[in-house]
């Protein structure tokens, strides 16, 4: 019978703790691509419609009169996720990625 030796405990937990890292890693690589993909398109018919900008300085005051200064993605109620980070998702653009500094005409001023 083969024994074990402390060594080969160690080198048993360090290839042990790469393969459970290894699928974390791949999914950081992946969540940055799957964030750069799905960053909502302010051309995009339903965003357009909504009047949506990447940065608050774009937005059109005429077509949207109830904007305000200080209203921005990161302070909005249907805004989901890091408020603190540059994107962030929204519950109007399922699956899109909107922008901490944009805006768009569904605005409504986040509780507490
Ligand atoms: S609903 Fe709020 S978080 Fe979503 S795009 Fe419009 S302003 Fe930004």
């Amino acid at each position: 019978m083969k024994t074990v030796s402390r060594r080969d405990v160690f080198k048993l937990a360090g290839a042990g703790s790469l393969a459970l890292l290894l699928p974390a890693l791949t999914r950081v690589g992946g969540g940055q691509a799957w964030a750069d993909d799905n960053i909502l398109d302010p051309e995009s018919p339903q965003a357009k419609a909504l009047g949506y900008v990447h940065h608050y300085d774009e937005v059109d005051a005429e077509r949207f009169p109830r904007y305000e200064a200080g209203q921005i993605c990161a302070n909005c109620q249907l805004a989901q996720g890091d408020l603190s980070a540059d994107w962030m998702g929204c519950s109007i653009f399922p699956g899109k990625l909107v922008a901490h500094d944009g805006w768009c005409n569904a605005w409504v001023l986040r509780a507490g």
